[in-house]
């Protein structure tokens, strides 16, 4: 709970192991919630189309604010990274997609791959990487590992497999033909949480075993990526180069009171239209979609007793004084 949790970390400042990193602000923006498939463990709330995809006219505005501001004004570079629902599924994903590689953005897309090879094809120039989830109460593999296969010479292809207990062993299998048909790809065994909360699904240690070691990658891809590992310093001027998992599963992500660069290297678009500077929502709502957002160019101070997210682990923070 916030305000009684003490501070364990023992680091003074996290930084990016690689620098291009900090002056790389990753932009979480979710489109709408409409989505092609209706996965038996994602909440309704994700999928069911309640939200309005958001009206291209505020977008492209919003482009153009992020332009001015953290490329023209802070000599950074922006990369999109769009999610929905299923963003594929915006009207006019098309032009959205254009439109930000005019801009010179970079731009990913967290995507269910459901939609055609050729819409693939015709989009793939105006993608940096792609998050693909392979979610098999729907997805198809060949269509899938032909998605995978059109993407993965020209950009960074991560996969995440949702492994539901009931069906493990069919899933596990897929995951493996997965790996061998796109050797370069990062693939993620992903446990599933009822109703994507903190609860685990019942997973049986054999199961459990598996998830944790996962599916090797065994040729690295060399394409860019907006983000990596981090360098940790500790008092002493020691470092260590952990990952955001690293942080989580050691108990020491909370940085309470530490000056942190989320706005100045993050952005949150909410599916509401609301921008904050993070997923964690410090420093509250900065704006919203359709007219001037406050775009931050100060770091902020902590105020969470732990840090939650991968993207905003995964952000320069530093102790202050
Ligand atoms: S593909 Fe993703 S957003 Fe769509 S129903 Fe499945 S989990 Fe939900
Ligand atoms: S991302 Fe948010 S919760 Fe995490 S350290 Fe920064 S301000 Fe705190």
């Amino acid at each position: 709970m916030d305000g009684t949790r003490q501070n364990t970390t023992p680091y003074v400042r996290i930084d990016h192991s690689n620098p291009q990193h900090a002056r790389t602000v990753l932009v979480d923006w979710m489109l709408g919630n409409a989505c092609s498939y209706a996965c038996s463990y994602c909440p309704k709330n994700l999928h069911d189309g309640s939200i309005r995809w958001q009206k291209t006219d505020d977008v492209l505005d919003l482009y153009r604010q992020m332009k001015g501001h953290y490329v023209d004004r802070l000599d950074k570079c922006v990369w999109l990274q769009f999610t929905g629902g299923e963003p594929t599924m915006h009207p006019r994903i098309i032009d959205l997609l254009r439109a930000a590689s005019a801009m010179g953005f970079r731009v990913s897309l967290i995507s269910n791959a459901s939609r055609t090879v050729r819409f693939w094809h015709k989009i793939r120039d105006n993608l940096d990487s792609v998050i693909l989830t392979y979610h098999n109460e729907f997805a198809t593999l060949d269509h899938f590992v032909e998605v995978g296969n059109l993407l993965i010479d020209q950009m960074n292809v991560h996969i995440n497999v949702t492994m539901h207990p009931d069906r493990f062993d069919r899933t596990y299998e897929e995951a493996k033909a997965l790996r061998a048909a796109l050797p370069t790809a990062t693939i993620t065994l992903k446990p599933l949480r009822v109703g994507f909360e903190s609860e685990l699904y019942e997973y049986t240690p054999d199961q459990r075993n598996r998830l944790s070691k996962g599916v090797p990658t065994s040729i690295r891809s060399t394409s860019i990526t907006p983000r990596s590992t981090m360098q940790a310093s500790t008092p002493e001027g020691g470092q260590d180069t952990l990952r955001a998992n690293d942080f989580i599963l050691r108990g020491i992500n909370n940085w309470r009171g530490f000056k942190c660069n989320i706005g100045l290297e993050s952005l949150r678009i909410k599916g509401s239209g609301e921008v904050l500077r993070a997923v964690c929502g410090v420093g509250g709502r900065i704006g919203h979609l359709g007219s001037a957002v406050a775009l931050p160019d100060q770091a902020i101070q902590c105020t969470k007793a732990s840090c939650a997210c991968v993207a905003d682990i995964l952000t320069t923070k530093a102790r202050i004084g």
